[in-house]
């Protein structure tokens, strides 16, 4: 089967390698696409020190089931189903202890970025059959690959706890951002204000129902105070995790307020800590999601929302793999997600078809 491979830092190669075989608690799922998240493209160039060389990445993603373990029962995970894969993954002696809250468990691993599992930008990969999250058949099946990012909004939604009514800041305007902003009003927030360098993004944002503020023309918590009378909003998500940003959602929210950082971009900043003690402001994390989110991530997208379409900016082949991490790293000129297919979608009897010839031969 072909993978696109991390063979140094810098560089994703297009590679055959034999097709993995299934555990008894595992399912072999048949790739349709999967999504280049930002921790990818940073895990690519070496920033985060969160991906290796020789691994296989990839977390964000649709296919088919495609063959059992011997211990799954194919009335509950029947071949062909379209499914998408949770990625944290727990061992069996954390499952109970962990549950409801996956994302703490010591010794779980994650699907793309544990350099130990070749993962799903590849054609074919193996994930226990408890990760597996079966879908119905969508009207887009590629909407099923931005999962895994409207889980990581909603969680971060979660842990801000955006009530109806409220105002709320994201700050960051990419394909986070931008699942932010869906989870946000999904949560009844009334107002939503992005702030956003790109123009491309920012316009995305404001075709996504947000109010943008351009952080290059204008101080953010200024143009957030002008557009809420003096007040400042309710609460705000850090999107991109840095110094000026972090300040900026702290500064931007109303005493009292509530910020969550879900961005990733500097390991260290600084904070401007009287904000925090004596506006009595909450500074909350938020990373992955318990899979009660991950479900909930899910029957979201199986609803259908026609917004989700404005989250793929672009759909390209493995071989083009390379190219686009390059541009991606390089540039912001893509403004929401890009997707590698690695199989057209095919109807359920030509791919059980398939597996019945390689069961025969
Ligand atoms: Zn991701």
């Amino acid at each position: 089967m072909r993978a696109l491979r991390l063979v140094e830092i810098g560089k994703l190669s297009l590679v055959e390698l034999a097709d993995p075989s299934a555990a008894p608690n595992e399912i072999i799922i048949e790739t349709i696409a999967t999504g280049v998240c930002g921790s990818d493209v940073h895990g690519y160039t070496g920033e985060n020190g969160r991906r290796f060389p020789g691994q296989v990445m990839g977390h964000e993603t649709v296919g088919r089931i495609s063959s059992l373990g011997s211990d799954i029962d194919s009335n509950l995970y029947p071949v062909g189903a379209l499914a998408t894969v949770n990625p944290v993954i727990l061992p069996a002696s954390e499952k109970q202890e962990y549950e409801g809250r996956e994302q703490h468990a010591p010794r779980r691993r994650v699907l793309g970025v544990d350099p130990t599992i070749v993962s799903a930008f590849a054609e074919r990969f193996a994930v226990p059959a408890t990760n597996v999250v079966l879908l119905p058949e969508l009207l887009n099946p590629l909407h099923g690959a931005l999962i895994e990012p409207l889980a990581v909004a909603l969680q971060a939604v979660r842990r801000i706890g955006i009530v109806r009514g409220q105002v709320v800041l994201v700050v960051g305007g990419g394909p986070i951002g931008q699942s932010c902003i869906l989870a946000a009003k999904r949560a009844g927030a009334a107002r939503l204000i992005v702030s956003e360098p790109n123009d491309a993004r920012r316009g995305l944002c404001a075709a996504l129902g947000a109010e943008v503020i351009d952080p290059g023309q204008s101080v953010v918590p200024d143009a957030v105070h002008a557009l809420t009378g003096g007040v400042g909003v309710d609460v705000a998500i850090d999107a991109v995790g840095a110094t000026s940003t972090i300040a900026d959602a702290l500064l931007s929210t109303v005493l009292g307020g509530r910020v969550c950082l879900v961005g990733m971009a500097q390991p260290n900043v600084s904070l401007a800590a009287y904000r925090i003690s004596t506006d009595e402001k909450s500074l909350v994390g938020s990373f992955t999601y318990p899979a009660e989110t991950f479900n909930e991530a899910a029957k979201w997208v199986a609803e259908g929302d026609s917004a989700l379409d404005l989250l793929v900016s672009q759909v390209v082949e493995p071989d083009e793999g390379d190219m686009v991490f390059k541009r991606l790293a390089s540039s912001l000129d893509v403004p929401a997600k890009v997707l590698v297919r690695f199989a057209p979608d095919r109807p359920i009897d030509k791919i059980a078809l398939t597996v019945d010839t390689l069961k025969a031969s």
